[in-house]
């Protein structure tokens, strides 16, 4: 317990522990909310002080990066006269600083901005706080020409505060550092343009970005990690494997490529095989319905502006953007008993929506998506079992790829449908299966579907990026406005839960994801091309024919082009395909030379080979 006088701040607790803790803080943390140092603490508040050692700190680096933002800003007002300054936040991975330039600003001046604020590094900062008057912030920023600073002004609430550095003030809440001492390396990363308040009827300004880190080792580690996952984008990766590619005529629709088309099929049998032992049932629904058929699951009017729609008889129809209206028809086309239940409906087919040109990204976000979709009709009471069956399948699958998974639990939206009680039962439904599983989870509030809570299921992939993959929704409001129930032991009808889920989310950015996971070198068993056969010479392409047929089991293919066999190694090599067998003068089907994806080479005979191949 620390004794404090009235109105101590946190630099004054921070003091009184130690002088090396008060050199090195950088912000306080009490009960999860940040305050600047220099601000009195709450009376008989736990405090927690963050220092330049916690350098990995969410908290911790956004008070050094938006520090930054502010020597950038100081930076930028010297070097060009008349540029108006906007705004500055942190944001994940780094900062940015928004201005109004008197002349256009381009990537080639970065270094000169960035070596300006190493200047300012050199020389040090020390930021000091003061609390002014609207009326005085205004006049301030009046005579400094800083129209977008007025503006803040005026739209402000609470306290306002000043932060200034060397001779540059600005209009800031805070928290920052007490000096630019912890900045140990910092980097400009780019430009873009950016509408003032983000409302393109508004000025367009242009938007710096940065990062800083509290060692030059992790920004190196940063910039590594950016290098690398721009060696993985699938987007690039895609087309370079010849995987898919996206077409100007249909945007937003991969056109699928035979070798891309084997990680859809084996993604697709994986989840057939796993569906036929958890006691999934396939079907398959139409993708067309009439619009009534959307205003009855309570698609239409919400998400009307997200499905295609067309004409059909002159009546107004639409493309199925989820599986779940079919899969309620299909319920309803007998009555049922409570033996049938749970009824677990499964169905792949292909899904339309229309995503704007805007967003789509790649295999991320697409506008013809297929789901691993799910629907699993049950009674009140199997909905713990059923919930939990769910998420067991799915830690099962992200585990297969190496994913590391956690949950983020969805409660009700304000435009829920249903009651109160409804949706206290439901959420707490999805929480234990969460507990049971032993599954990390946040919750988000408000952020489930209208007609039910939900778990999103993220996994984190090899660069350590979190996902969002798949999700399971709880819903009664569907089932009921379909009418669906069921008989119960007692002769009477039931009202009936559905469990929506999809695990992959979509076999297009399951796929996206995986390229990037795992960089193009899909594990064997998922590789287009297992196995290549190189012929050496012309007179060896015979054998390697009759070997190719030998191992017909897999997918294996033939490169006798005329090229040298370093080369056709080579473009094997780039291809990521597992296995590369060369055929030549002292090769026999007792003697194969073999190099596997990394470098490593065996002589093998082809039964050895075999043996091995099957133990994938
Ligand atoms: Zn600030
Ligand atoms: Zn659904």
């Amino acid at each position: 317990m620390l004794e404090l006088p009235d109105g101590a701040t946190g630099l004054d607790a921070a003091r009184a522990i130690g002088p090396k803790l008060a050199e090195q803080a950088v912000l306080v943390r009490s009960n999860g909310r940040v305050q600047d140092l220099r601000l009195p603490l709450e009376d008989g508040q736990p405090i927690q002080i963050l220092t330049t050692r916690d350098k990995d700190d969410p908290d911790a680096l956004a008070v050094l990066r938006h520090s930054s933002s502010h020597l950038l800003a100081e930076a930028v007002r010297r070097l060009y006269p008349g540029v108006k300054i906007a705004i500055g936040p942190p944001i994940e991975n780094g900062f940015y600083y928004d201005f109004d330039f008197p002349e256009p600003l381009r990537e080639e001046d970065l270094p000169r901005i960035e070596a300006e604020i190493q200047r300012e590094l050199d020389e040090g900062r020390e930021w000091s706080r003061e609390e002014v008057s609207a009326g005085e912030a205004k006049q301030r920023f009046l005579d400094e020409h800083e129209p977008y600073k007025v503006e803040l002004v005026e739209t402000a609430e609470g306290p306002i505060s000043f932060y200034t550095q060397g001779d540059f003030t600005d209009l800031c809440r805070g928290p920052h550092l007490q000096d630019s001492r912890p900045i140990k390396a910092l980097k400009l990363t780019g430009l873009a343009g950016a509408y003032w308040r983000g409302d393109s009827e508004k000025p367009q300004l242009t938007r710096i970005y940065g990062t800083a880190f509290y060692s030059k080792d992790d920004l190196d580690l940063h910039l590594e990690r950016l290098e690398e996952a721009k060696r993985r984008d699938h987007r690039r990766l895609g087309p370079e494997l010849d995987l898919f590619h996206f077409s100007e005529r249909s945007p937003g629709s991969p056109l699928w490529h035979p070798k891309g088309m084997v990680l859809f099929q084996e993604l697709d049998a994986l989840r057939r095989r796993e569906n036929a032992k958890r006691g999934y049932l396939e079907v398959r629904t139409p993708i067309i319905y009439d619009a009534q058929t959307f205003y009855t699951s309570g698609h239409f009017p919400k998400y009307e502006d997200l499905m295609f729609k067309l004409e059909v008889d002159e009546q107004p129809w639409a493309m199925k953007a989820m599986n779940c209206p079919g899969h309620m028809l299909l319920f309803a086309s007998r009555l049922r008993s409570y033996r049938e239940l749970p009824i677990r409906y499964a169905e792949p087919t292909p899904l339309h929506r229309n995503e704007l040109t805007g967003t789509l990204h790649g295999l991320l976000r697409v506008r013809m998506i297929t789901q691993d979709d799910a629907h699993i009709f049950c009674t009140e009471e199997q909905i713990q079992d059923e919930i939990a069956g769910v998420v067991d399948y799915a830690r099962y699958l992200y585990e297969l790829f190496g994913l590391k998974a956690s949950a983020e639990l969805s409660t009700r939206p304000d435009n829920k449908l249903g009651t109160d009680e409804q949706w206290d039962r439901n959420e707490a439904a999805l929480e234990e299966a969460l507990k049971l599983n032993e599954i990390e989870y946040t919750i988000a509030e408000g952020e489930g579907a209208f007609y039910g809570p939900k778990i999103d299921l993220h996994m984190e992939d090899a660069l350590g990026r979190s996902w969002q993959m798949g999700t399971i929704q709880l819903d009664s409001q569907m089932p009921s406005r379909f009418g669906l129930t069921y008989m119960g032991p007692d002769n009477r009808e039931h009202s009936l839960y559905v469990v929506h889920r999809a695990l992959y989310g979509s076999f297009e950015r399951f796929i996206g994801i995986l390229i990037e996971h795992y960089g193009g070198a899909f594990p064997f068993w998922l590789a287009p091309v297992q196995l290549r056969v190189i012929p050496v010479g012309e007179h060896h392409r015979e054998e390697a024919r009759s070997l190719k047929e030998r191992l017909g089991d897999y997918r294996v293919d033939l490169d006798d082009r005329d090229e040298t066999v370093g080369r056709r190694i080579r473009d094997a090599e780039l291809e990521k395909v597992p296995y590369v067998v060369v055929y030549g003068d002292k090769e026999s089907e007792a003697s194969l030379s073999v190099r596997k994806r990394g470098g490593e080479q065996a002589t093998t005979s082809l039964d050895g080979l075999l043996a091995e191949l099957a133990t994938l």
